[in-house]
């Protein structure tokens, strides 16, 4: 089953919308509350509170987390290199 790419709920078989671009690429979205506030009200998925990503990006850190872990393992090699 395919997942919504707004809200990132699982799209049960026989219902949804698939949205094709010009350019070729292929979307799910679960209803039109979610296509809606993709194209109509052009909302960003971390601002909009009951999307998965928003979650993740809440309850784990998301992307943000992760740099900061990256950058302070490479701060503190640089560290061991220096002493
Ligand atoms: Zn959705």
């Amino acid at each position: 089953m395919p997942k919504c790419v707004f809200c990132g709920k699982q799209i049960p078989r026989g219902t949804g919308k698939i949205f094709v671009y010009s350019n070729g690429k292929v979307v799910n979205f679960c209803s039109n509350k979610c296509e809606k506030n993709t194209f109509k009200l052009k909302r960003k998925l971390l601002r909009v509170k009951w999307t998965e990503a928003y979650r993740k990006e809440k309850t784990t850190g998301g992307m943000r987390a992760a740099k900061h872990k990256a950058e302070e393992a490479a701060s503190q090699a640089n560290q061991n290199a220096e002493e």
